[in-house]
């Protein structure tokens, strides 16, 4: 009478997805208990589908009551069953409660509706019953392919209405699940004594499972932990109505760890790290998200502190791999589910950029999220204003003197740029010339500012009398521009400016990438420039390095000065000396007060920058203070103070 062929297969396939699913980690969130609620009532629709159809079949060996109770239970798991598959597709489209109230209210109606009829069968006979010849199906038998038939109509429209929010793989998948089912139930209708629609609902579940539940999507590839990916579909559920605290880690030494151990070595400390964050905490979750970044997600009932202490303590202690010991520093940064107003998806990005820049920073101390998200929202303004600037020619230059160490007069300056806040407040450099140099808009920006110096040179040149060359500071990116040379030269005769007017600061930073920068430090020699090093003594350049550029001047950084004034050692009077032997001349920065001029001038230094002297000032109140129409009358070769 039945066919049962098909029966066994499905459920052994569904035994092995089942298990599959079952013992690989999960994430505890609502997508993933609906997959599991699937494959059990699955697995209990199968099972009694195929004991029902058995005693079915042999009436005469059971007792009445079995085949009741084997026929209620398969038609209720039956029906439980396409509502789980309703249910499975609302999670995918991540429908929020709130936002289909009325259809998640009365999506069980129709479920509650059928299962009452079908309890009602041992006395109405509505959907079967039983006799003295066994089972028969009763007046009320279609209201299955009523429940399937409708469940199934308000997911198609739902993904249909929802399809924007999905990738077309996911779209088509979404649909062939729906239709496997529809032909499943077609045949079942039309062969209703062949056993195959279990088997079209084990081959719809198999495609939601490829799609969307092989839990190796969620897991990273580097032992027990979690993606970036399953961070983000936690924290989608989880933010802000869930109590949870977070705990993110990078290794700041990640870049130098690879270079030296390679990329395996360094493979195998990460996998042991997440070994050992899977086994101490049991009650939080890991996610490995990338290059050296590490996360625990847990709730509040579980120790932050507790485990922040623990992780510092097993990273005192070197992680063997099989070609020597690693000991990677750590930077943190923790949160909460107190981060009201942010997406999910904003929370994990500034995660990510937070822990890039905690790695990179030389500080240990701890950082929140929250102080991050602060920043980040800062340096969208910065970004909005810079942008504003640069477009509209906004971008000012101040000037700041440079002192001749013997006259103590004004004898060049430096250019530094500066914008402004929407309210006209000051951004100063340190906010926007980094960001600047992230988003390449540097590139427009030192144009703007070496167009307004040279301008400047043009228009006041001859308020001055001693007054010899303008700083312009160069950033590693412009070196980068192959026509620098002749962009520069251009502007210089636009405005009839000798070159010898301009001088180029560049910073240590820029000479990493050595032989580009030395080319094109050449070409702008040639055309006339000169060079500054700036901030020498903040990087890692030697005296050998220094030499090979064409460099007139060294300008000593102020951490090298200041440390210098508060505790002499010989070491920058040598330097200083060494220079001058070189034939270099020396600029020292940051002279703050009287006490530091007179000791920097008795080491023979030659040119002095510094608030002592003048911050840096407007264009126009510098030529006010010191061109020939001050009140100095010849500031140019008058003493500054
Ligand atoms: P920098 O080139 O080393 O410029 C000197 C910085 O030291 C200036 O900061 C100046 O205001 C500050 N300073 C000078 N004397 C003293 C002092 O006595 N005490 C203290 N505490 N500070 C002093 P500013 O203007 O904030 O510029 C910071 C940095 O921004 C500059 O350092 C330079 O690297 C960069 N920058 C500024 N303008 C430009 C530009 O147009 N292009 C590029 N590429 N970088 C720029
Ligand atoms: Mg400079
Ligand atoms: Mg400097």
């Amino acid at each position: 009478m039945w066919n049962y062929s098909f029966t066994i297969p499905s459920l052994l396939i569904l035994a092995i997805i089942f298990c599959f699913y079952y013992f690989r980690p999960r994430l505890p969130i609502r997508i993933n208990r609906t997959f599991l609620f699937l494959l059990t009532i699955d697995v209990f629709v199968v099972l009694f589908d195929w004991l029902s159809s058995h005693t079915d079949e042999f009436p005469e060996s059971y007792h009445s009551w079995i085949l009741w109770v084997l026929n209620l239970l398969f038609f209720a798991f039956f029906l439980l069953r396409i509502y789980g598959f309703f249910l499975f597709y609302m999670d995918i489209l991540d429908l929020k409660v709130s936002d289909h109230l009325l259809l998640h209210r009365t999506a069980p109606i129709l479920l509650a509706l059928c299962e009452l009829i079908l309890i009602s069968s041992p006395m109405t006979h509505a959907v079967f019953f039983i006799d003295t010849f066994g089972y028969h199906r009763g007046p009320l038998y279609n209201i299955l392919y009523v429940c399937f038939g409708g469940y199934l109509l308000m997911a198609f429209i739902l993904v249909a209405l929802h399809r924007s929010g999905l990738s077309r793989y996911e779209f088509v998948s979404l649909l062939s699940s729906i239709m496997i089912l529809v032909i499943g139930n077609i045949i079942r209708a039309i062969f209703p004594n062949m056993l195959i629609m279990d088997t079209f609902c084990m081959l719809s579940i198999l495609v939601l499972f490829l799609t969307f539940q092989n839990p190796d999507r969620y897991l990273t590839d580097r032992g027990q932990a979690y993606n970036t990916k399953a961070l983000r579909s936690l924290l989608n559920e989880w933010h802000p109505n869930h109590r949870y605290w977070f705990l993110g880690f990078a290794m700041k030494n990640y870049p130098e760890l690879r270079a030296i151990f390679g990329g395996n070595q360094v493979d195998e400390c990460i996998v042991q790290i997440n070994q050992f964050l899977a086994d101490s905490f049991p009650g939080a979750l890991p996610f490995y998200l990338k290059n050296g970044c590490f996360t625990l997600v847990a709730a509040p009932s579980v120790s932050l502190n507790g485990v922040k202490e623990t992780i510092q303590k097993r990273f005192l202690l070197p992680w063997k791999t099989s070609s020597g010991d690693l000991k990677p520093t750590l930077a943190f940064i923790q949160g909460d589910s107190s981060l009201k107003g942010f997406s999910a998806d904003r929370l994990v990005n500034t995660l990510l950029v937070s822990m890039d820049s905690a790695s990179r920073s030389a500080s240990n101390e701890v950082h929140t999220l929250q102080d991050s998200m602060e920043k980040l929202e800062r340096q969208m303004i910065v970004r909005r204003c810079l942008e504003k600037a640069i477009e509209n020619d906004e971008v000012e230059v101040y000037l700041q003197p440079l002192v001749d160490c013997q006259t103590e007069t004004v004898v060049a300056a430096e250019a530094l740029a500066r914008i402004r806040e929407q309210n006209g407040d000051i951004i100063p450099p340190e906010e926007f010339i980094s960001l600047a140099e992230r988003d390449g808009q540097i590139v427009r920006l030192g144009e703007q500012v070496f167009r307004k110096v040279c301008a400047f040179l043009h228009e006041h040149q001859a308020s001055f009398s001693c007054f010899r060359w303008i700083n312009v500071n160069l950033s590693p990116l412009q070196c980068l521009q192959a026509n620098l040379s002749d962009q520069f030269v251009r502007i210089l005769h636009e405005f009839a400016i000798s070159p010898s007017l301009i001088h180029f600061e560049i910073t240590e930073q820029a000479m990493i990438d050595s032989d580009t920068l030395n080319n094109q430090m050449r070409a702008l020699q040639k055309a006339g420039f000169q060079f500054a090093l700036d901030d020498y003594g903040s990087g890692y350049s030697n005296l050998i390095r220094v030499s090979r550029y064409p460099f007139t001047n060294i300008k000593i950084d102020m951490s090298l000065v200041w440390s210098y004034a508060e505790h002499p050692s010989p070491l920058l009077p040598s330097m200083i000396q060494t220079f001058q032997e070189m034939h270099f001349s020396v600029t020292v920065e940051g002279i703050e007060t009287r006490e530091m001029a007179d000791t920097f001038r008795e080491l023979g230094c030659d040119f002095f920058q510094g608030y002592y002297y003048s911050p840096p000032i407007p264009m126009h109140d510098f030529i006010m203070k010191y061109g020939l129409s001050s009140e100095h009358g010849n500031s140019g070769a008058t003493p500054v103070l």
